[in-house]
């Protein structure tokens, strides 16, 4: 038997596994979470629970704490209007009847060899929280959406470290607060940090546990800004390499800014890639739980975007 000196790629690979993604998701989406709402106890546990897992797997704090906070301003509730995070709208709400929430981002990093270049890849941690007018099951438990997203972070901020390798680029490892109520958080990061023109890439994931066709279960829809038509290289060829199994739906997509979290960075125009398992009936439903989840798919989807962000960190130009 002959053995080949394992890839810097493989160390990272290695590390990613169903049983780590399942101890993540297991606790994120318990019933104890409530649903992890933004502006919540249960959002605020979730919060304490990620930091608690970046700092025992030694990822550094992106600023002076993990913790970006922030608020979100909206009209007093019958007008329906959504919370917001620009300057503008909050000085307007603030001067009439308004609500206000305290929300918070989680960010953390590995520094990289080039100062001011910066990739980040994040995940939306908030979910729908709790409804008590529903009869029987009123937890929103959100385990595809997005527990699987958060698992998927962690997992690549571990895999990172396992290379032993420093990367080129700073990798920022994102948690955003308040998707559900509006982007709020990834769009408070990207009005709030001076350095966003030196972010050269965006990797988001949000829902990648479930199957959208029974018979094709190793679908992914696999978006992607058009301009960088290298991404859907990287993953064909990736996928060939290292004998991944799945079956990816390439979108590429001229402007990005549906969906998730990647809008916020795709309306500045920087490049995004966004995983994404597509709609199912459990969808934004309390009955999206862990046991639904397509484990199998989860993890080959984590290891094809630690390769995706490798490349990201790592490539001189794309
Ligand atoms: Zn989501």
């Amino acid at each position: 038997m002959t053995l080949h000196a394992q890839t810097i790629q493989e160390k990272g690979l290695a590390v990613i596994n169903q049983s780590t993604a399942e101890s993540y998701i297991h606790f994120l989406a318990h019933d104890l979470l409530e649903g992890r709402e933004a502006g919540t106890r249960g959002g605020a546990l979730a919060r304490e629970y990620i930091i608690t897992c970046l700092r025992n797997l030694g990822i550094q704090p992106f600023n002076d704490s993990y913790i970006q906070p922030f608020e979100a301003y909206a009209r007093e509730r019958q007008t329906r209007g959504r919370f917001q995070v620009d300057i503008d709208s909050i000085s307007i709400y603030k001067k009439i009847v308004h609500r206000k929430l305290s929300l918070s981002n989680i960010l953390g990093k590995i520094e990289g060899k080039r100062a001011g270049e910066y990739v980040i890849v994040g995940a939306h941690y908030d979910h729908l929280g709790i409804d008590p007018t529903l009869e029987n099951d009123q937890i929103y438990n959100g385990a595809d959406d997005n527990a699987s997203g958060v698992s998927a972070v962690l997992q690549l901020a571990k895999a990172f470290l396992a290379t032993g390798q420093q990367p080129e680029r700073t990798v920022i490892f994102a948690f955003w607060d308040g998707e559900e109520k509006g982007l709020l958080g990834s769009k408070y990061f990207v009005q709030s940090f001076s350095q966003i023109n030196q972010v050269k890439a965006y990797l988001n994931f949000d829902m990648i546990g479930r199957n959208n066709k029974e018979e094709v279960p190793e679908q992914v829809v696999y978006f992607y800004t058009e301009s960088h038509p290298v991404f859907g290289e990287w993953l064909k060829n990736d996928i060939v390499r290292y004998q991944l199994n799945l079956k990816p739906d390439y979108r590429p997509w001229d402007r990005p800014v549906g969906g998730s979290d990647n809008a916020s960075f795709a309306l500045l125009d920087i490049p995004v890639i966004w995983y994404h398992t597509d709609g199912h009936p459990d969808y934004h439903m309390p009955t999206d739980h862990i046991e639904q989840l397509n484990w199998n798919k989860l993890i080959n989807i984590t290891k094809a975007s630690f390769l995706n962000l490798w490349n990201l960190a790592n490539e001189k130009e794309f």
